[in-house]
């Protein structure tokens, strides 16, 4: 048996046995707000934004990068479950940061297995049954604060999200812990 999957279960376990009242908590997050963020490890919104079960949304993809599906979550949301406030949160060392399209498109190309990050950037160590992924915007970064700005633009600017939704735009720094403003996407996502 997989070690990952054992060790899930026993930690989900010993999770039950104090789970006490929160099996009565309602679908709406109880403080009205939802975080759009990063996948990467090393980010907790629950321990960094202080949150506990029934808080708050938490959309998490690669980069924190809004699109569709990003948009999609946002409007059911705020439209079905009342959140009323957004954050973008990207952060620093961000994956994102290391790559582009072209090149996640060439990697994809000559192998699905995981690729290596050397001192020149990304290789395969295999090649090994690549697939066509042209067709995808893996939506890499090269600049942290300017995705944050266009990722709270692309939401401020979506037909479907009501003027008065305030979006927040914000870098997490993995070195300390800190959320610190990206003022530029704050004005861009001010309530109007
Ligand atoms: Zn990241």
């Amino acid at each position: 048996m997989s070690k990952v999957l054992d060790e899930v279960l026993a930690a989900n376990a010993a999770y039950q046995k104090d789970f006490g009242e929160k099996g009565k908590l309602p679908i709406p997050p109880g403080r009205h707000f939802a975080i759009v963020t990063c996948m990467d490890a090393r980010l907790d919104p629950a321990k960094f934004a202080g949150l506990a079960e029934g808080d708050a949304h938490v959309i998490r993809n690669a980069g924190g990068r809004v699109n569709d599906e990003t948009i999609r979550s946002l409007i059911i949301s705020h439209k079905l479950l009342g959140t009323q406030e957004w954050f973008v949160i990207h952060h620093s060392d961000c994956g994102m940061l290391t790559f582009t399209n072209p090149v996640i498109h060439s990697l994809l190309d000559e192998s699905l297995d995981t690729a290596s990050l050397g001192p020149d950037g990304w290789y395969n160590e295999t090649k090994n049954g690549g697939a066509d992924a042209r067709h995808i915007d893996f939506q890499p970064i090269s600049d942290l604060a300017g995705s944050v700005v266009e990722d709270v633009r692309k939401i401020r600017e979506n037909p479907l999200v009501p003027k008065y939704i305030p979006i927040y735009g914000y870098i997490y720094d993995v070195k300390t812990g800190a959320l610190v403003e990206v003022p530029a996407a704050t004005e861009v996502g001010k309530a109007r």
